[in-house]
């Protein structure tokens, strides 16, 4: 199983050198995830060799250019390549209506089937789900209506203790059962404990999106327990005054929502192009959450070995 989290975009609105708008690719278990989609995102999934047609759901918080002025680009570029699987874009409502004439007026239509589903942004909900992931999203606090999202895996098959097939000779037939958690009756009679004969369960991952969002304990509620949480900290703490009236957070915010949600590990991310080195942030990060990191581009997050 793998599921890791590639950042393609780390700084906040205005162009920088050293960082791009916000976008993340994301790989949980072969699923193949793209949150937000800010000018120049296709441009990095080159650079950082993800192939990008096999993304099949794209995730766009809200409608700052710097989250989504991408995805036109990305769009005539999958066309161009002559993409046949279906996309699926999840973001507010009047997306589909920003996006659809740009890419009729260029007179293509779309090689593919191409689907936006409108997030509601009142509350945390489901917005897709299959056999190994559910993605939820729920209301960050910025100027805009903004949605957060949860990425979770769902309950994995028990894996056979290799040294128990022949201890307790189990069939073929026995294992999807005990995979399951059910116990099954042996050849003999007895009745062979799932316990017994699998490995104990791995923990359940789950990747947590916020930005862009001011400090917020509904967002710590939503996010809480996560694996990782990428919360944004545009600014650092002695620009507080400035975070708060922007509705953004500052690294001592971001790191409150991580000890409240009770994170395993905080990655800070949408950083101002003000700060022309990261050692504001990092200092500030490493005294308020110990296991932090201050996003790059370029970073790869793998969460199993979180
Ligand atoms: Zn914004």
């Amino acid at each position: 199983m793998n599921f890791s989290v590639t950042i393609l975009g780390s700084g906040a609105a205005l162009p920088a050198k050293n960082r791009m708008p916000s976008a993340q690719y994301i790989n949980c278990n072969n699923r193949h995830f793209l949150i937000d989609c800010a000018e120049g995102t296709q441009l990095q999934l080159r650079k950082y060799k993800i192939n990008f047609q096999k993304i099949s759901h794209i995730f766009i918080s809200h409608l700052h250019g710097d989250h989504y002025f991408g995805l036109v680009g990305l769009l005539s570029t999958m066309n161009l390549l002559g993409r046949e699987k279906e996309l699926t874009i999840y973001g507010p409502e009047e997306l589909e209506a920003l996006i659809n004439p740009m890419l009729n007026y260029g007179g293509s239509r779309l090689s593919f089937n191409l689907v936006f589903v409108a997030i509601n942004m009142k509350g945390k909900q489901t917005i897709y789900e299959d056999d190994v992931v559910e993605v939820f999203s729920f209301p960050l606090l910025h100027k805009i209506p903004t949605a957060g999202f949860l990425i979770q895996e769902k309950t994995k098959p028990l894996k056979i203790n290799p040294a128990m097939i022949e201890a307790f000779n189990l069939k073929i037939e026995h294992f999807k059962d005990l995979q399951k958690g059910k116990d099954v009756i042996l050849d003999s009679g007895e009745v062979c404990s799932f316990e017994k004969v699998t490995l104990k369960p791995t923990e359940l991952l789950s990747y947590a999106y916020c930005s862009d969002t001011k400090k917020s304990i509904k967002v710590a509620e939503a996010v809480s327990g996560a694996t990782v949480l990428y919360h944004e900290a545009t600014f650092v703490s002695k620009d507080q005054k400035r975070a708060t009236t922007t509705f953004h957070s500052s690294t001592k915010d971001a790191a409150e929502i991580g000890q409240k949600a009770k994170v395993k590990k905080l990655v800070v991310g949408h950083i101002s192009s003000r700060y022309k080195t990261n050692n504001q942030h990092q200092e500030e990060m490493a005294r308020f959450f110990t296991n932090s990191a201050v996003a790059e581009d370029g970073m790869c997050i793998d969460l199993t070995k979180v």
